[in-house]
């Protein structure tokens, strides 16, 4: 099988989602403003639409996974009401002072490694956008195009910026995907 399809791996909180500090009721799932227009844009484009999400909460024993899945559920509904269809969602669990370390967890490009097996995904034509360094070093790792955005976390990562650099800086998902 050839790799045809080129994705956009989204960091999920401070992205797509206010930045809430360890989400866990559905009811603080709030989307960033223009966040579903840019997932439509960039659905629009043909892209593959992957979440990407370290949930160490769930290891910290703020929420289980089945809270997860039901913030992805809430979020899936909102976002099929306004057309637009994520293709998959990748979260690790983890973190490593509390369980044991793994491959998956971001800055570790073990997520976006799994999501290029399960859809031949070329990883030096897609993009990974997140609102951290973390999310940053995962994409460079990948050798996947980068873009840092400025909502959630954003503002302060980007004054962190040193031998980890994104490629674009946008203000928004938005704005990323109206320039793409
Ligand atoms: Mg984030
Ligand atoms: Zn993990």
């Amino acid at each position: 099988m050839t790799e045809d399809n080129i994705a956009i791996f989204l960091d999920r909180d401070g992205v797509i989602n206010k930045e809430v500090n360890y989400l866990s009721n559905p009811d603080d799932f709030e989307f960033i403003e223009g966040s579903i227009e840019a997932l439509k844009i960039l659905m629009d484009k043909k892209y593959l639409l992957i979440v990407i999400s370290n949930q160490a909460g769930i290891a910290r024993g703020y929420f289980t996974e089945e809270d997860v899945e039901k913030i992805h559920g809430k979020m899936i509904n909102i976002l099929k009401e306004n057309d637009v269809i994520l293709d998959d969602i990748f979260y690790c669990p983890h973190h490593p002072d509390f369980t044991e370390e793994c491959e998956f967890r971001k800055p570790k490009p073990g997520m976006i490694f799994k999501a290029r097996d399960k859809y031949n995904i070329n990883l030096k034509k897609s993009y990974m956008v997140g609102d951290t360094l973390k999310d940053i070093e995962a994409g460079h790792k990948a050798q996947c195009f980068t873009v840092l955005v400025l909502t959630g976390y954003g503002i302060e990562e980007r004054n962190k910026i040193g031998t980890i650099q994104p490629d674009f800086v946008y203000k928004t998902l938005l704005e990323f995907a109206k320039n793409l």
